[in-house]
């Protein structure tokens, strides 16, 4: 049986962060938490919103792709 989310168990410098969010239909079994810094966490969905780690690997490996082909004059 897998281990549910409890709130109750953030200390006070770490926060869970689902990898894939609750909103798009991630569980809250401990498989999908990971604990983040607190100020790391909030910078996450600053900048990557709620795009899963795959997601976002996706997204920068086609940014370095691009780079890769791209000539930027100066
Ligand atoms: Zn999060």
């Amino acid at each position: 049986m897998k281990k549910k989310y409890n709130r109750k168990h953030h200390d006070g410098r770490n926060r869970h962060h689902f990898l894939l969010p609750k909103s798009r239909g991630g569980d809250t079994s401990t498989c999908n938490l990971l604990l983040f810094d607190v100020e790391r966490h909030r910078a996450w969905h600053d900048i990557f919103g709620n795009a899963t780690a795959e997601e976002v690997l996706n997204l920068l490996t086609r940014v370095v792709r691009a780079k890769k082909v791209q000539k930027v004059e100066t």
